[in-house]
């Protein structure tokens, strides 16, 4: 990874090559330009004032006199002075003897002196083996092409002095760039510096310390985001501390519930267990550890496999030991963890037994003296005049209502007892509804109510216990006449391969709608008054839910008031 410093600095670094590169190309160049143009303007003043010495010389054809003067004014000047004649022949020169010396006609500067008014040209000399200057002038007398004077100067004289000032700039320059490079450094490490501090506070933040701060002693960019990073690492200080305090709660709450409290992840390995769980499976390590290793109840496990699969919420009744619980399974709503809580219903257990044994006693004394009263009431309804048959009648039919009552509490003791006797045989449901439809043929002519059976011809029997069954179909047969003022009964037997479905529907009063939910409640009468009329006990029901329950079925009802009733029985076959 690089740095933010390597690369601001490396950044740096560029600019200032660049930068540099630029100035010294542009220096030299600027440089070499006017001092080659002011030495080539010096050398045609030059030309210009010894023009005027040679003339007299070059009309007199004095060419001796000549040389010498080229050679003298050669030596004062440091220069190479030449004079040629308008065909190129050398007639003087300050460094070479002018005989040995080759026509100039071809040299590029005498060609533009001659043919522009001035030549010049940096080139090697042949003569002298060296790298020249060349400035060229015409000399004319009487405005007549009389020959060419030329001065040069060795480029070697030119180049050191260039060399001697490019030394002075690269000192120069080297100086700016290493002062350009510090600064940069310090620049670089000026930004650098407050980043790697805002990393070292993040980190320490990261690890749970909210202690440090960052402090920059500088009015600019970086102390805002220093004072707002110190803003943020405090609000989160303040926040974690809510949430912590909130959790705390949480946490207090749920290990002092006294409902089993626990929380399965989606493997259904433990992520929470209360105190009250912990105590119920006597094991204080229960977190990461599976359902099934802790909890040896199967059903508990079957239904907590349910949820995990199914997602479907449901609850069970348990017993550990002497005690009872009502097992709750739930998804939770965010994510995939399943809660289950355990409530302690063993008191509530322990009175509905005191309630059950009670009623069970009561039934079991006041069934012989309510026999013996009968008994008595019909001979004394036999023995006394017309005007008091009327009182018996009413003492009769009350006492009748609370013979039902005892009969009916025993059967529900008997059928909500612990060993319960089922004796399952091939039931023909056809006879017995029918032998059970004979039994209401007296009260159904007396209403003036039918009552038809209609079965599947595909059902043959049933498997069931034959005498319990009897129970359902004379309850559900006996309310339906109780509650019906006309029209009629109909049974419906229908074949549904697992299931045998079994209809009672009838054209009776009907149940309100908020009655539905509770009927097969034990001693839960719709309108007192209207059952007791009727020698209602509110037991019925109760004791067909209990019935279709031992035979692993299900009992629903629909009802529209003053419309009539439907109850389904679905019995597994
Ligand atoms: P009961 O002995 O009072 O009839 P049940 O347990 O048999 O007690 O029925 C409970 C209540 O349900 C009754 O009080 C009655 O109001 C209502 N009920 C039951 N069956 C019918 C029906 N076929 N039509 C209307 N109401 C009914």
């Amino acid at each position: 990874m690089k740095s933010i410093f390597s690369r601001i600095f490396a950044g740096y670094l560029l600019v200032v090559f660049m930068l540099t590169i630029t100035v010294v190309y542009f220096t030299f160049n600027t440089l070499n330009g006017n001092y080659l143009k002011t030495s080539i303007d010096n050398l045609t003043a030059l030309n210009n004032s010894m023009k005027f010495q040679f003339i007299p010389m070059l009309k007199d054809s004095n060419y001796k006199e000549l040389n010498h003067t080229v050679r003298l004014l050669g030596e004062s000047i440091n220069a190479r002075i030449t004079c040629i004649d308008i065909n190129g022949k050398v007639l003087a020169d300050s460094k070479l003897n002018p005989a040995t010396m080759v026509n100039h006609s071809d040299r590029p500067e005498i060609i533009d002196a001659i043919a522009k008014g001035r030549g010049t040209a940096v080139r090697y000399s042949y003569s002298t083996g060296k790298n020249m200057l060349y400035v060229a002038m015409p000399i004319k007398i009487d405005s007549k092409l009389a020959g060419v004077s030329r001065v040069s100067i060795y480029m070697d004289d030119y180049d050191k002095i260039l060399s001697g000032m490019e030394g002075k700039i690269f000192h120069v320059l080297l100086i700016m760039v290493i002062l350009s490079l510090i600064i940069a450094y310090f620049f670089s490490q000026g930004i650098t510096r407050p980043i790697k501090k805002l990393i070292l506070i993040s980190k320490a933040v990261s690890n749970g310390n909210y202690l440090l701060r960052a402090k920059f002693n500088r009015n600019d960019e970086i102390r805002t985001l220093g004072d707002s990073f110190n803003d943020m690492i405090g609000n989160m200080e303040r926040q974690l501390e809510d949430i912590q305090m909130q959790k705390d709660k949480v946490n207090n709450i749920i290990s002092s519930l006294q409902q089993g409290l626990l929380v399965l992840d989606a493997e259904g390995r433990v992520a929470l267990a209360n105190n009250s769980f912990q105590v119920l499976i006597e094991n204080r390590n229960p977190i990461g550890k599976f359902y099934w290793e802790l909890l040896k109840d199967k059903n508990v496990n079957k239904l907590i496999k349910r949820i995990l699969e199914t997602g479907e919420r449901n609850s069970i009744e348990i017993q550990r030991m002497n005690e009872y619980f009502i097992c709750t399974a739930n998804k939770l709503d965010n994510n995939n963890e399943i809660l289950v809580l355990f409530y302690d219903i063993t008191e509530i257990k322990k009175l509905e037994n005191v309630k059950k044994d009670f009623l069970v006693n009561v039934s079991h004394e006041l069934r012989t003296p309510l026999t013996v009263i009968k008994g008595y009431l019909e001979t004394i309804d036999e023995n006394i005049d017309d005007n008091n048959k009327k009182y018996v009648s009413i003492i009769q039919n009350h006492t009748n209502r609370l013979i039902n009552i005892v009969s009916d509490l025993l059967a529900i003791s008997s059928l909500e007892g612990k060993s319960i006797n089922m004796e399952v045989t091939d039931i023909n449901i056809e006879s017995l509804l029918h032998s059970t439809k004979f039994s209401f043929e007296q009260r159904l002519k007396e209403k003036g109510l039918s009552l038809s059976i209609n079965i599947d011809p595909t059902i043959e029997s049933f498997k069931g216990d034959e005498f319990k069954m009897e129970q359902v179909f004379i309850n559900l047969i006996d309310n339906a006449i109780k509650y019906t003022e006309s029209g009629g009964i109909v049974v419906n037997v229908i074949n549904q391969q697992s299931h045998i479905k079994f209809e009672f529907i009838d054209t009776g009063i009907g149940i309100p709608e908020g009655d539905l939910d509770r009927i097969f409640e034990r001693l839960y009468t719709v309108d007192k008054s209207r059952s007791r009329q009727m020698a209602g006990t509110g037991l019925g029901l109760s004791i067909v839910k209990h019935i279709v329950m031992l035979h692993n079925g299900k009992i629903t009802v629909e009802s529209e008031l003053n419309k009539g009733s439907k109850f389904t029985l679905l019995l597994p076959v």
